[in-house]
Protein backbone atom coordinates (compact mmCIF):
# COMPACT_ATOMS: atom_id res chain seq x y z
CA UNK A 1 0.00 0.00 0.00
CA UNK A 2 0.99 3.77 -0.43
CA UNK A 3 2.39 5.52 1.99
CA UNK A 4 0.98 8.70 3.04
CA UNK A 5 3.49 11.58 3.38
CA UNK A 6 2.93 14.95 5.23
CA UNK A 7 4.00 17.81 3.29
CA UNK A 8 4.19 21.46 4.58
CA UNK A 9 4.55 24.40 3.07
CA UNK A 10 3.52 22.21 -0.36
CA UNK A 11 2.22 24.91 -1.83
CA UNK A 12 5.38 26.70 -1.95
CA UNK A 13 8.39 26.89 -4.52
CA UNK A 14 10.06 23.87 -3.41
CA UNK A 15 7.70 22.31 -1.79
CA UNK A 16 5.12 22.42 -4.71
CA UNK A 17 7.68 20.09 -6.83
CA UNK A 18 7.99 18.03 -4.25
CA UNK A 19 4.36 16.89 -3.85
CA UNK A 20 4.53 16.45 -7.64
CA UNK A 21 7.60 14.08 -7.49
CA UNK A 22 5.96 12.18 -4.38
CA UNK A 23 2.76 11.89 -6.27
CA UNK A 24 5.13 10.77 -9.43
CA UNK A 25 6.89 7.88 -7.27
CA UNK A 26 3.31 6.34 -5.99
CA UNK A 27 2.98 8.03 -2.60
CA UNK A 28 -0.27 9.48 -1.19
CA UNK A 29 0.37 13.48 -0.57
CA UNK A 30 -1.23 15.32 2.36
CA UNK A 31 -0.25 19.25 2.02
CA UNK A 32 -0.33 21.58 4.83
CA UNK A 33 -0.14 25.12 4.29
CA UNK A 34 -1.73 28.68 5.45
CA UNK A 35 -1.35 29.86 1.48
CA UNK A 36 -0.02 33.72 2.92
CA UNK A 37 2.86 32.89 0.56
CA UNK A 38 2.45 29.73 -1.51
CA UNK A 39 -0.07 29.14 -4.68
CA UNK A 40 -3.41 26.57 -4.68
CA UNK A 41 -2.31 26.56 -8.49
CA UNK A 42 0.99 25.16 -8.04
CA UNK A 43 -0.53 21.56 -6.38
CA UNK A 44 -0.50 19.40 -9.20
CA UNK A 45 -1.45 16.35 -6.32
CA UNK A 46 -2.32 15.88 -3.11
CA UNK A 47 -4.97 16.97 -0.53
CA UNK A 48 -4.86 20.21 0.82
CA UNK A 49 -5.99 21.11 4.07
CA UNK A 50 -5.59 24.65 4.82
CA UNK A 51 -3.75 25.80 8.19
CA UNK A 52 -1.31 27.47 10.06
CA UNK A 53 0.95 25.51 12.22
CA UNK A 54 0.53 27.13 15.17
CA UNK A 55 -3.56 26.14 14.86
CA UNK A 56 -2.39 22.65 16.17
CA UNK A 57 -6.15 21.64 16.43
CA UNK A 58 -6.07 21.75 12.63
CA UNK A 59 -2.98 19.78 12.82
CA UNK A 60 -3.81 17.48 14.98
CA UNK A 61 -6.97 16.96 12.92
CA UNK A 62 -4.64 16.39 9.76
CA UNK A 63 -2.98 13.24 11.76
CA UNK A 64 -6.22 12.12 12.97
CA UNK A 65 -7.99 11.89 9.44
CA UNK A 66 -4.73 10.62 7.34
CA UNK A 67 -2.30 7.66 8.26
CA UNK A 68 0.75 9.67 7.94
CA UNK A 69 4.00 7.45 7.70
CA UNK A 70 6.36 10.92 7.66
CA UNK A 71 6.74 14.38 7.36
CA UNK A 72 8.58 16.85 4.74
CA UNK A 73 8.86 20.20 6.37
CA UNK A 74 8.81 22.89 4.42
CA UNK A 75 6.51 25.39 5.68
CA UNK A 76 9.02 28.36 6.78
CA UNK A 77 9.81 32.00 5.87
CA UNK A 78 12.80 32.63 3.67
CA UNK A 79 13.78 35.84 2.71
CA UNK A 80 16.75 36.76 4.37
CA UNK A 81 16.40 40.76 4.35
CA UNK A 82 13.11 40.22 5.90
CA UNK A 83 14.63 38.39 8.73
CA UNK A 84 16.59 40.99 9.84
CA UNK A 85 13.98 43.90 9.66
CA UNK A 86 11.03 41.23 11.36
CA UNK A 87 12.91 38.70 13.60
CA UNK A 88 9.71 37.93 15.40
CA UNK A 89 8.22 36.58 12.25
CA UNK A 90 11.16 34.12 11.42
CA UNK A 91 11.47 32.99 14.93
CA UNK A 92 7.48 32.52 14.94
CA UNK A 93 6.87 31.19 11.22
CA UNK A 94 10.02 28.89 11.47
CA UNK A 95 11.14 28.02 14.80
CA UNK A 96 7.94 28.00 17.20
CA UNK A 97 5.37 27.08 14.28
CA UNK A 98 7.99 23.71 13.70
CA UNK A 99 8.14 22.87 17.15
CA UNK A 100 4.14 22.65 17.11
CA UNK A 101 4.61 20.75 13.63
CA UNK A 102 6.87 18.43 16.04
CA UNK A 103 4.87 18.28 18.96
CA UNK A 104 2.20 17.51 16.94
CA UNK A 105 3.85 14.61 15.43
CA UNK A 106 5.08 13.28 18.83
CA UNK A 107 1.53 13.03 20.17
CA UNK A 108 0.94 10.98 17.00
CA UNK A 109 3.48 8.95 17.33
CA UNK A 110 5.16 9.43 13.96
CA UNK A 111 8.80 9.98 14.23
CA UNK A 112 10.18 10.52 10.92
CA UNK A 113 11.22 13.90 9.78
CA UNK A 114 12.68 15.72 6.33
CA UNK A 115 13.41 19.18 7.27
CA UNK A 116 14.50 22.29 5.06
CA UNK A 117 17.63 23.77 6.69
CA UNK A 118 19.61 25.62 4.79
CA UNK A 119 23.58 26.90 4.03
CA UNK A 120 22.36 30.77 5.61
CA UNK A 121 22.93 28.18 8.74
CA UNK A 122 26.98 28.72 7.69
CA UNK A 123 27.17 32.75 7.83
CA UNK A 124 30.51 33.44 6.24
CA UNK A 125 32.40 30.05 6.03
CA UNK A 126 35.69 30.01 7.52
CA UNK A 127 36.66 27.96 4.43
CA UNK A 128 35.68 26.54 1.39
CA UNK A 129 33.68 24.17 -0.04
CA UNK A 130 31.59 24.04 2.94
CA UNK A 131 30.83 20.81 4.47
CA UNK A 132 28.83 19.29 7.33
CA UNK A 133 31.79 19.98 9.72
CA UNK A 134 32.43 23.62 8.55
CA UNK A 135 31.04 25.69 12.02
CA UNK A 136 27.74 26.99 11.60
CA UNK A 137 28.04 30.88 12.97
CA UNK A 138 24.64 32.14 11.03
CA UNK A 139 24.64 36.40 10.34
CA UNK A 140 21.33 36.78 10.29
CA UNK A 141 17.99 35.88 11.75
CA UNK A 142 16.75 33.70 8.61
CA UNK A 143 20.07 31.58 9.05
CA UNK A 144 19.58 31.28 13.11
CA UNK A 145 16.49 29.86 12.48
CA UNK A 146 16.96 26.94 10.98
CA UNK A 147 19.64 26.41 13.13
CA UNK A 148 17.76 26.55 16.01
CA UNK A 149 15.43 24.06 14.55
CA UNK A 150 18.70 21.73 13.64
CA UNK A 151 19.80 21.74 17.45
CA UNK A 152 15.56 21.09 18.72
CA UNK A 153 15.86 18.35 15.97
CA UNK A 154 18.56 16.79 17.91
CA UNK A 155 17.32 17.01 21.63
CA UNK A 156 13.83 16.28 20.21
CA UNK A 157 15.80 12.92 18.75
CA UNK A 158 17.47 12.22 22.37
CA UNK A 159 14.53 12.98 24.23
CA UNK A 160 10.89 11.85 22.33
CA UNK A 161 12.72 9.32 19.48
CA UNK A 162 11.79 11.92 16.68
CA UNK A 163 14.34 10.50 13.21
CA UNK A 164 14.77 13.38 11.32
CA UNK A 165 16.90 14.66 8.15
CA UNK A 166 18.31 18.41 7.94
CA UNK A 167 18.75 18.81 4.48
CA UNK A 168 20.67 22.77 3.82
CA UNK A 169 20.05 23.86 0.57
CA UNK A 170 22.59 25.59 -1.54
CA UNK A 171 20.99 28.09 -4.19
CA UNK A 172 17.40 26.42 -5.27
CA UNK A 173 16.85 27.23 -9.02
CA UNK A 174 14.57 25.57 -12.15
CA UNK A 175 11.77 24.53 -12.50
CA UNK A 176 9.76 21.34 -13.73
CA UNK A 177 11.28 20.22 -16.57
CA UNK A 178 7.75 19.34 -18.28
CA UNK A 179 6.84 23.84 -17.50
CA UNK A 180 3.87 22.36 -15.40
CA UNK A 181 4.92 24.27 -11.74
CA UNK A 182 7.43 26.95 -11.66
CA UNK A 183 9.01 29.78 -9.11
CA UNK A 184 6.31 32.81 -7.70
CA UNK A 185 7.65 34.52 -4.96
CA UNK A 186 6.34 38.00 -3.89
CA UNK A 187 8.18 40.20 -4.61
CA UNK A 188 10.71 38.27 -6.18
CA UNK A 189 14.25 38.66 -5.19
CA UNK A 190 16.30 35.76 -6.39
CA UNK A 191 18.89 36.72 -9.29
CA UNK A 192 17.79 33.79 -11.79
CA UNK A 193 14.49 35.09 -11.54
CA UNK A 194 15.42 38.85 -11.84
CA UNK A 195 17.65 38.09 -14.73
CA UNK A 196 14.52 36.15 -16.42
CA UNK A 197 12.32 39.10 -16.12
CA UNK A 198 14.99 41.46 -17.51
CA UNK A 199 15.59 38.75 -20.35
CA UNK A 200 11.36 38.96 -21.23
CA UNK A 201 11.32 42.52 -20.84
CA UNK A 202 14.23 43.23 -23.75
CA UNK A 203 12.39 39.99 -25.48
CA UNK A 204 9.06 42.21 -25.46
CA UNK A 205 10.24 45.21 -26.97
CA UNK A 206 11.80 47.38 -23.68
CA UNK A 207 15.15 49.18 -24.15
CA UNK A 208 18.06 47.19 -23.09
CA UNK A 209 19.33 50.98 -21.50
CA UNK A 210 16.57 50.84 -19.65
CA UNK A 211 17.76 47.78 -17.51
CA UNK A 212 16.47 47.02 -14.09
CA UNK A 213 18.64 44.53 -13.43
CA UNK A 214 21.31 44.96 -10.72
CA UNK A 215 24.60 43.06 -9.96
CA UNK A 216 24.72 43.73 -5.94
CA UNK A 217 29.14 43.90 -5.66
CA UNK A 218 32.03 43.72 -7.84
CA UNK A 219 34.87 44.06 -5.32
CA UNK A 220 34.61 40.87 -3.18
CA UNK A 221 37.56 38.64 -3.55
CA UNK A 222 36.03 36.17 -6.51
CA UNK A 223 37.63 35.75 -9.95
CA UNK A 224 35.91 38.52 -11.53
CA UNK A 225 34.47 40.49 -8.16
CA UNK A 226 31.06 39.34 -8.25
CA UNK A 227 29.58 36.81 -5.23
CA UNK A 228 29.80 32.70 -6.01
CA UNK A 229 26.76 30.49 -4.87
CA UNK A 230 25.94 27.05 -6.12
CA UNK A 231 22.81 26.42 -7.43
CA UNK A 232 20.99 23.53 -7.43
CA UNK A 233 17.84 22.65 -9.10
CA UNK A 234 15.10 21.87 -7.82
CA UNK A 235 13.92 18.72 -8.80
CA UNK A 236 17.76 17.37 -7.68
CA UNK A 237 16.52 18.98 -3.72
CA UNK A 238 13.73 17.28 -4.27
CA UNK A 239 14.88 13.75 -5.57
CA UNK A 240 17.67 13.83 -2.05
CA UNK A 241 14.17 14.26 -0.13
CA UNK A 242 13.07 11.08 -0.92
CA UNK A 243 16.68 9.56 -0.85
CA UNK A 244 16.78 11.03 2.68
CA UNK A 245 13.69 9.46 3.17
CA UNK A 246 14.40 5.55 2.04
CA UNK A 247 17.45 5.99 4.07
CA UNK A 248 15.36 6.55 7.10
CA UNK A 249 13.62 3.20 6.82
CA UNK A 250 17.00 1.45 5.71
CA UNK A 251 19.03 2.80 8.81
CA UNK A 252 16.13 2.56 11.87
CA UNK A 253 19.00 3.21 14.23
CA UNK A 254 19.70 6.96 12.37
CA UNK A 255 18.75 9.46 15.26
CA UNK A 256 19.32 13.38 13.81
CA UNK A 257 21.66 13.51 10.53
CA UNK A 258 22.19 16.83 8.56
CA UNK A 259 23.33 16.92 4.67
CA UNK A 260 24.42 19.32 2.24
CA UNK A 261 22.67 19.69 -0.78
CA UNK A 262 24.47 21.75 -3.98
CA UNK A 263 26.44 20.76 -7.25
CA UNK A 264 30.11 21.26 -5.64
CA UNK A 265 30.08 24.32 -8.22
CA UNK A 266 30.02 27.56 -7.96
CA UNK A 267 28.95 30.36 -10.56
CA UNK A 268 29.60 34.02 -10.29
CA UNK A 269 26.55 36.41 -10.94
CA UNK A 270 27.91 37.32 -14.28
CA UNK A 271 28.62 33.62 -15.00
CA UNK A 272 25.21 33.61 -14.63
CA UNK A 273 24.31 36.01 -16.26
CA UNK A 274 26.55 35.08 -19.50
CA UNK A 275 24.32 31.13 -18.62
CA UNK A 276 21.13 33.37 -19.39
CA UNK A 277 22.10 35.34 -22.44
CA UNK A 278 23.25 32.15 -23.85
CA UNK A 279 19.96 30.18 -23.19
CA UNK A 280 17.59 33.13 -23.99
CA UNK A 281 19.79 34.27 -27.09
CA UNK A 282 18.54 37.52 -25.64
CA UNK A 283 21.11 40.74 -24.81
CA UNK A 284 20.44 42.33 -22.03
CA UNK A 285 22.10 44.24 -19.69
CA UNK A 286 22.79 44.93 -16.03
CA UNK A 287 24.04 47.81 -13.75
CA UNK A 288 26.57 47.51 -11.16
CA UNK A 289 25.57 48.53 -7.63
CA UNK A 290 26.58 48.34 -4.02
CA UNK A 291 26.59 45.34 -1.96
CA UNK A 292 23.68 44.07 -0.74
CA UNK A 293 23.75 43.77 2.83
CA UNK A 294 24.95 40.26 4.39
CA UNK A 295 25.96 38.81 1.40
CA UNK A 296 28.98 36.26 1.91
CA UNK A 297 31.33 36.19 -0.93
CA UNK A 298 31.36 32.74 -1.81
CA UNK A 299 29.19 29.76 -0.89
CA UNK A 300 30.02 26.38 -2.12
CA UNK A 301 28.94 23.10 -1.27
CA UNK A 302 31.04 19.93 -0.87
CA UNK A 303 27.60 17.66 -1.25
CA UNK A 304 29.62 14.52 -1.11
CA UNK A 305 28.09 12.86 2.30
CA UNK A 306 24.71 13.27 0.49
CA UNK A 307 26.05 11.24 -2.23
CA UNK A 308 27.41 8.82 -0.28
CA UNK A 309 25.02 8.05 2.36
CA UNK A 310 21.90 9.36 0.60
CA UNK A 311 23.16 7.60 -2.45
CA UNK A 312 22.04 10.67 -4.48
CA UNK A 313 23.22 12.93 -7.27
CA UNK A 314 22.26 15.96 -8.94
CA UNK A 315 20.68 15.02 -12.68
CA UNK A 316 21.20 18.65 -13.58
CA UNK A 317 24.59 19.66 -12.00
CA UNK A 318 24.94 22.15 -15.17
CA UNK A 319 23.03 25.42 -14.38
CA UNK A 320 22.12 25.55 -17.81
CA UNK A 321 19.05 23.00 -17.29
CA UNK A 322 18.19 25.04 -14.52
CA UNK A 323 18.11 28.01 -16.76
CA UNK A 324 16.44 26.24 -19.64
CA UNK A 325 13.61 24.59 -17.48
CA UNK A 326 12.89 28.23 -15.39
CA UNK A 327 12.90 30.33 -18.91
CA UNK A 328 10.15 28.05 -20.17
CA UNK A 329 7.99 28.76 -16.79
CA UNK A 330 8.28 32.56 -17.04
CA UNK A 331 7.94 33.19 -20.62
CA UNK A 332 4.58 31.10 -20.12
CA UNK A 333 4.08 32.69 -16.81
CA UNK A 334 5.42 36.27 -17.06
CA UNK A 335 5.75 38.57 -13.63
CA UNK A 336 2.24 40.42 -13.63
CA UNK A 337 4.39 43.88 -14.72
CA UNK A 338 5.39 42.64 -17.99
CA UNK A 339 1.86 41.34 -18.96
CA UNK A 340 0.55 43.09 -21.71
N1 LIG B 1 22.01 39.10 -6.70
C1 LIG B 1 22.24 40.16 -7.55
N2 LIG B 1 21.16 40.89 -8.00
C2 LIG B 1 19.88 40.58 -7.65
C3 LIG B 1 19.65 39.48 -6.80
C4 LIG B 1 20.74 38.75 -6.35
O1 LIG B 1 23.37 40.48 -7.87
O2 LIG B 1 18.97 41.30 -8.08
C5 LIG B 1 23.13 38.31 -6.22
C6 LIG B 1 23.23 38.24 -4.71
O3 LIG B 1 23.98 39.32 -4.24
C7 LIG B 1 23.90 36.89 -4.51
C8 LIG B 1 23.42 36.05 -5.70
O4 LIG B 1 22.95 36.98 -6.66
O5 LIG B 1 25.27 37.02 -4.62
C9 LIG B 1 22.31 35.10 -5.34
O6 LIG B 1 21.30 35.84 -4.66
P1 LIG B 1 19.89 35.23 -4.34
O7 LIG B 1 19.08 36.31 -3.68
O8 LIG B 1 19.32 34.59 -5.56
O9 LIG B 1 20.18 34.05 -3.33
P2 LIG B 1 20.97 34.05 -1.90
O10 LIG B 1 22.36 33.61 -2.24
O11 LIG B 1 20.89 35.42 -1.31
O12 LIG B 1 20.24 33.03 -1.12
Amino acid sequence: MSKTILVTGGAGYIGSHMVRMLDQRGFKVVVYDNLERGNRDALTAGILVEGDLHDTDTLSGVFNDHDIHAVMHFAALAYVGESVHEPSLYYRNNVTGTQCLLDTMHQHKVNKLVFSSTCATYGIPESLPITEQTPQRPINPYGHSKLMVEQILKDYHVAYGLRSIALRYFNAAGCAEDGSIGERHDPETHLLPLILFEALRVQAGGDPADTGLMVFGSDFDTRDGTCVRDYIHVNDLCSAHIAAFERMHAQPAMGAEQFNLGVNHGYTVLEVIDACREVTGIEFNYNSVARRAGDPPELVADASRAMQQLNWSPVHADIKDSIRHAWQWFSAHPPNRLQT
